[in-house]
């Protein structure tokens, strides 16, 4: 095999809490992750000169080592001391600082592909630990589906897949640092916390209507403070029928879930022609 094309999975949290900070400055979390039918497609190709060679369709995004996709193939060129070099080719349909992934998932893609590539032979579990040194959520991103994450977002537990449902994707024009929202994060005996457990429960007993009613992201209270238009989307979603809506990750982007695919693409239509947000998606949760 010479060449490889990929789906690197875009994800949503259909609950994030934080829990405390570690000593290191990484935060504790528990959050239920779901990849949805929202992805990058990573092509890689091997080349008989060594060396790493990127390109994407987004102008902006780094193509040297400060792309986290050609961190994961150069570890494992150093690793294995590979020989040969690879192209790797990525069309970024994911929003870029979205609270999506959208770097962990083409970095998890990577790694996987390689895998297979130059016959590697590594386990998940060996290459899920290779994924965490690139970062927190990139192991996840190689498990895919509905799973609990812990720790800093690596100790991870499948659950069942959640019911099959529309989701709309919508992310207004203004892009969020991770590091700076959790740093602006304060914790205290007022702070309400989602319940996680809950989730898990709804999750267990299939219950969409349930799992929607809990949702919830102990990361709002800072970035829609900060980005109200946040906050109007999330209105928008719930007017026009959404089971509920929330912000992904650090965010800004929101999602939404629907018990019905037309009432999802009403409500993106809706919000298109608000101007709220710049990129609105109409997609589903994906189960593996
Ligand atoms: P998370 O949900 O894990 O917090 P995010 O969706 O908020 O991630 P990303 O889009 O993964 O954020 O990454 C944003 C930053 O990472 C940008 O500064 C971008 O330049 C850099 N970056 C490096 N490699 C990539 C990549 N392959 N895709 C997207 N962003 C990348």
């Amino acid at each position: 095999m010479d060449e490889i094309r990929l789906k690197a999975l875009a994800k949503i949290n259909l609950g994030l809490d934080v829990t405390g900070c570690r000593d290191d400055g990484y935060h504790l979390v528990r959050m239920i992750m779901q990849t949805i039918h929202l992805f990058d497609s990573v092509q890689m190709e091997k080349t008989a000169e060594p060396g790493i060679q990127l390109s994407t369709n987004i102008r902006f995004l780094p193509v040297d080592e400060h792309n986290i996709a050609y961190k994961a193939a150069r570890l494992l060129i150093e690793e294995f001391e590979l020989t040969q070099g690879i192209h790797i080719d990525i069309k970024k349909c994911i929003p870029v600082s979205a609270g999506m992934a959208g770097g962990s998932t083409d970095a998890a893609a990577v790694l996987y592909g390689m895998n297979l590539l130059y016959d590697l032979r590594l386990s998940q579990k060996q290459l899920a630990k290779r994924a965490l040194t690139l970062g927190a959520d990139v192991p996840y991103c190689l498990m895919r589906g509905t799973a609990l994450a812990e720790g800093i977002g690596e100790k991870l537990t499948r659950l069942p897949a959640v019911p099959r449902c529309p989701v709309v994707i919508a992310k207004p024009g203004i892009s969020v640092s991770t590091k700076w929202v959790y740093d602006r994060l304060s914790l205290n005996e007022q702070t309400r916390h989602p319940d996680i457990d809950q989730l898990i429960t709804d999750i267990r007993q299939q219950d969409l209507h349930a799992i929607a009613s809990h949702m919830g992201n102990i990361l709002e209270e800072v970035t829609v403070k900060e980005y109200p238009v946040i906050a109007q989307i999330k209105e928008s979603l719930m007017n026009y029928g959404a089971l509920n809506a929330m912000m992904s990750g650090s965010g800004p982007t929101v999602f939404a879930l629907f018990e019905e695919r037309s009432t999802a693409k009403d409500a993106a239509d809706a919000l298109r022609a608000s101007g709220l947000a710049r990129h609105i998606y109409v997609t589903t949760v994906f189960n593996v």
